[in-house]
């Protein structure tokens, strides 16, 4: 009984207790290998896009749908032991998708106070960086949580970039900050929503930071903080 009391308590005091996140990783390691599965056409809120895509991957092979499973994995721990709930949109790297808007609705079903997609980019090489990406408001679509959006853009920027000491990109986007209404994730998403791309694997930099083990854990802890920032300063959803 006591002890029970003490768990409860315990729990209770969690900074993140009663809030639900759902982490999306981006791509899934059978994509590939499936294109007739990928390439389909689904829902991307205006209009039709691919189911999913492969990813990119550094120059020595490392590839993208490998580090956002392993990046996500260990957000959803640090966010766990935060107290928070967590959904992720695939937890293995041998699948296939799922499709774009089935990852938005994952977040959706789950009602989750903020969800965030991780990526990691293929630009030039010579572009360094990571930024973050929202939808602008959408009729119909994206327009109840444009602005939770772009508020859980500005706070995951900032502490991303404090947590990891990653500039922000050099070659696309501003200060960090991307707004782009093509991402059927974040096109249909009725909850707040972002999508980070956290470095460049075709840049050389980057892509020994996204390798290192290390490296990976402190984006986590980085994500984490961000998203608490976010949760704990929400007083509305939706807002
Ligand atoms: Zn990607």
């Amino acid at each position: 009984m006591l002890a029970a009391l003490v768990t409860a308590l315990t729990v209770a005091v969690l900074p993140l207790h009663g809030k639900t996140v759902a982490i999306d990783p981006g791509h899934n390691g059978a994509n590939w290998s499936h294109p007739a599965a990928i390439n389909r056409l689904v829902s991307a809120g205006t209009f039709q896009k691919a189911c999913d895509t492969t990813g990119t991957a550094t120059n020595s092979g490392y590839s993208e749908a490998a580090y956002t499973l392993d990046v996500a994995t260990r957000l959803a721990a640090d966010l766990r032991a935060l107290g928070a709930r967590v959904v992720l949109t695939r937890a293995t790297n041998t699948g296939v998708g799922p499709c774009i808007n089935e990852r938005a609705a994952i977040g959706n079903r789950a009602h989750a106070d903020a969800a965030i997609s991780i990526h990691a980019d293929g630009g030039p090489a010579s572009g360094r960086g990571f930024h973050v990406i929202y939808a602008p408001p959408i009729p119909h679509l994206t327009a109840p949580t444009a602005a939770a959006s772009a508020r859980l853009a500005r706070i995951v920027r900032n502490d991303f970039r404090a947590g990891t000491n990653e500039p922000v990109a050099n070659y696309v986007g501003h200060g960090g900050l991307n707004v782009r209404s093509d991402l059927g994730g974040l096109n249909l998403s009725t909850v707040p929503k972002v999508l980070i791309e956290t470095g460049n694997m075709r840049n050389a930099t980057d892509a020994a930071l996204l390798s290192s083990r290390s490296y990976r854990a402190r984006e986590a802890r980085a994500l984490a903080i961000g998203l608490k920032n976010y949760l704990l300063t929400t007083v509305h959803k939706g807002q």
